[in-house]
């Protein structure tokens, strides 16, 4: 892969696309909103009511901007933002979400002004894009504005791709986030035009390669979050690699169900069983040990006020739902983590949002940061919940911005933004 560093920029135009989808938080309360495990639909709200939570994936893509910056090149950044929801542009653009907030928090870090265009590549782009001078910075309007972004249609996606590639001489790709999106501002414009990979990409391809041939033993892997279903192909692909499999959170319940567990009101994905019976049952056969809760804490509602209650033992009754996992599996995880020489981390092991229930993710952060070898952590959830524990910078490896990106790279899949910038031009 050719890198953004090699390519000659002075005086053109670059396309950065760029990971911004930074959750955004409630001003009136603390339930983080955005990129990660929140309902559809909250990411929609007005401007001006939500501020960003976490800006992690902004600061993950100064490098490749300042670079291409001090190197005299025009940087006009794409980026997408949330889940604009209508069947065409106009209705998209007007319930947004734009990426205001977002432009600002960039110009504040690179201190310089960042230039919003009012669409995507439409007018507004056109003109700004025109009228650059080198070392200026620009950011299209949410690249989900246009229907034609995540079209299965190659053509109407190719439609975009060609005005996008117009605006810019050279593309960058740097948005590790999206990489696994087969969309027109990730697969079809880098095949337009001169491309490379950015900084950023080309650090977590690093990372994660190290993962998948050859990491240090005892390799222990930590899963969580809400769904199960997000993650039973990467379990899969593990399943022969790592030495243990630590399982929490949302998926854990799943597990336990398929173990016979009373899971009670906890989140449950009842049609996942066969599958999670078939990974047991492989992991058992490869020799993998797959650690599951032994105690929870719960409650009888979904709520950051909620009152917690620590249940021991695996089952859980009816009319709780567990939201962490409880002390005893925070202590058994940690002598899982003892003596690994590689970790890879990927959903919170509990509703860390609330504060009453974050102490299972507190406690893993705790006990990874302590391994000395390679470990990462990825997933946007759980890169934002580590930043926001206040532990020691260097305390992981790497910090992954791509959630389902890494999980697809670790999968064995062929992400379809690295395959773009692999082609030849
Ligand atoms: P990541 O973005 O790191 O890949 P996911 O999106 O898979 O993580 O999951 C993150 C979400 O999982 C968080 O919002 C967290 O509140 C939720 N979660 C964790 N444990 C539970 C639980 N026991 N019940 C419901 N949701 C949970
Ligand atoms: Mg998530």
């Amino acid at each position: 892969m050719k890198r953004a560093e090699d390519l000659e920029v002075g005086g053109r135009t670059v396309l950065v696309r760029a990971d911004l989808n930074v959750p955004m938080e409630d001003t009136g309360g603390s339930r983080a909103v955005g990129s990660g495990g929140s309902p559809p639909g909250q990411e929609s709200a007005p401007p001006g009511q939500h501020r960003i939570a976490d800006d992690g994936r902004i600061r993950a893509s100064l490098p490749t901007i300042r670079d291409l910056l001090a190197r005299e090149a025009a940087v006009i950044v794409c980026a997408h933002f949330g889940r604009p929801k209508g069947d065409d542009y106009a209705a998209r653009a007007a319930g947004g979400p734009s990426l205001r907030p977002v432009a600002d928090r960039l110009a504040e870090l690179l201190g310089r002004p960042v230039t919003l265009a009012s669409d995507v590549a439409g007018e507004s782009a056109r003109v700004i894009a025109s009228t650059m001078a080198a070392g200026e910075v620009a950011l299209l309007e949410n690249v989900r504005f246009e229907p034609a972004e995540t079209s299965k249609d190659d053509q109407v996606r190719g439609e975009l791709a060609g005005r996008l590639a117009a605006l810019a001489d050279v593309y960058v790709g740097d948005g590790f986030g999206a990489m696994h999106r087969k969309h027109a501002s990730v697969y079809d414009t880098p095949l337009l035009l001169p491309h490379a990979a950015g900084q950023l990409v080309l650090a977590e391809v690093g990372v994660l390669r190290q993962l998948t041939s050859s990491p240090a033993q005892p390799y222990v892997v930590v899963l969580g979050g809400a769904k199960v279903s997000d993650k039973l192909a990467v379990i899969g692909n593990l399943v022969g690699k790592a030495d243990r499999l630590l399982i929490a959170g949302g998926m854990a319940y799943t597990f336990l169900a398929a173990q016979g567990h009373q899971v009670g009101g906890s989140i449950l994905q009842a049609d996942q069983i066969p599958q999670v019976t078939t990974a047991l049952a492989d992991a058992d056969k490869a020799g993998v040990e797959v650690v599951l809760p032994v105690d929870h804490v719960v409650a009888d509602r979904f709520a950051a006020d909620a009152e917690p209650e620590v249940v021991h033992g695996p089952d859980i009754p009816d009319g709780k739902m567990g939201l962490d996992i409880g002390p005893a599996t925070s202590d058994l995880f940690r002598r899982k983590l003892s003596d690994a020489k590689t970790v890879f981390w990927n959903g919170p092991p509990g509703v860390f949002e609330f504060p009453a229930f974050a102490a299972g993710t507190l406690a893993v952060a705790e006990a990874i940061s302590h391994v000395t070898g390679l470990t990462v952590v990825g997933g946007g959830d759980s890169a934002a919940a580590v930043r926001h524990l206040n532990l020691p910078a260097g305390a992981f490896t790497h910090i992954s911005t791509g959630g389902g990106a890494s999980l697809e790279y670790l999968e064995g899949r062929e992400l379809p933004g690295l395959a773009a910038l692999e082609a030849e031009t």
